[in-house]
């Protein structure tokens, strides 16, 4: 069986949990084998229940009492307990932050190889991978040899889509914790920004060093209320301290996958293309016709994004009346 290990957050799967779940159900396809999810931390029946409409046959409850929150070395040690016991024939987690650093804990206690950010998997006595490297800007093609491969699928890799819909049996896991499992747990949250969030807005506004000014993004910050999207910036804005290092698109920043970008002077330099290049659509706002977010487009409107960026909120405003 493929096991995936579920990222939930509040009570919920989080999206990249659900995208490691339709990525798992097409994997465990061409294995043959079924899906399988793992559930740590929580036995919310909710979850369970999330994890069925993805395909998931059986999920594995492993919710100790000491573990109150996430905590890498106990998420780690128990996926490594899972594998010892439960022998799936691979591991799946998502690329995220967390997922990687879960999947990393897990391959050192076991000594075995981890492939982080896979974007296509083809099992066989030696699984040939394709993943993403350099925070995107290359594929790399690898062969794994190992007894339990473990992998993690790149952040938006897949588009999350339920499938198979099971009524998972739940199978409680009896995990071991030590005193040095739980040394990093999370203890704390800090709300820093509610609503829409920038790796999840179906449409973003993105400003560079083009807008001018802090004050610029004035103009961004009303089409992107407008449209029910978020602000977002290149580094150059966050390094001349425009925006906060939050609303940072690219290698470095946030990797971002809207419906649309809509992307006003900002040139579109490889490490900012790496984090914009999921988006469903883009439109250009640029001067420069020949400015590589420009060729790289939908679409493009080439003219001072100080007259364009509020001609568009005039014709919206128009329109709706
Ligand atoms: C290791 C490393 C990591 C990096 N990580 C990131 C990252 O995560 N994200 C990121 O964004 N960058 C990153 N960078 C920086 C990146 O290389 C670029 O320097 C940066 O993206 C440029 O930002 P920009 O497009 O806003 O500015 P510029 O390259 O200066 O482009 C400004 C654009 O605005 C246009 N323009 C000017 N005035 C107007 C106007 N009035 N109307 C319309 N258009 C106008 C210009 O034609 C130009 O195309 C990284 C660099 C390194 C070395």
């Amino acid at each position: 069986m493929l096991l995936v290990i579920l990222e939930h957050e509040d009570g919920a799967l989080v999206e990249a949990a659900r995208e490691a779940l339709t990525f798992g159900r097409r994997l465990a396809e061409k294995m043959g084998e079924d899906l399988e999810a793992a559930l740590i931390g929580s036995d919310d029946d909710a979850l369970v229940e999330a994890a069925g409409q993805y395909g998931a046959q059986t999920v594995h409850v492993a919710a100790p009492d000491e573990l109150t929150d996430y905590g890498p070395d106990a998420y780690g040690s128990i996926v490594a307990q899972m594998v010892e016991s439960l022998s799936p024939d691979a591991v799946l987690a998502c690329g995220s932050s967390r997922g990687n650093e879960v999947m990393a804990q897990t391959a050192a206690r076991l000594d075995a190889p981890f492939v982080a950010n896979a974007l296509d998997a083809m099992p066989g006595a030696d699984w040939a991978i394709t993943r993403l490297q350099w925070g995107g800007s290359l594929l790399e093609d690898v062969t794994l040899d190992a007894e339990t491969p473990l992998l993690t699928c790149g952040l938006h890799a897949v588009a999350s889509e339920p499938g198979d819909e099971q009524d998972p049996d739940v199978e409680e896991f009896d995990a071991e914790l030590e005193a040095a499992d739980l040394i990093t747990m999370v203890k704390d949250r800090v709300v820093q920004e509610a609503g829409v969030t920038l790796p999840t807005a179906p449409v973003v506004c993105g400003g560079g060093r083009g807008v001018g000014s802090a004050d610029g993004f004035g103009q961004l910050e009303d089409l992107a209320s407008l449209l029910g999207g978020r602000v977002g910036c290149s580094r150059a804005v966050t390094n001349l301290g425009w925006r906060p290092h939050s609303d940072q698109v690219g290698q470095t920043g946030t990797r971002i996958a809207p419906e649309i970008y809509i992307a006003s002077g900002i040139s579109g330099a490889i490490q900012h293309w790496v984090g914009a290049m999921a988006s469903k659509h883009i439109l250009a706002i640029n001067t420069d016709r020949e400015a590589n977010m420009v060729v790289k487009a939908d679409w493009a409107v080439i003219g001072d994004l100080h007259e364009v960026v509020p001609a568009i909120i005039a014709e919206i405003k128009a329109r709706r009346g």
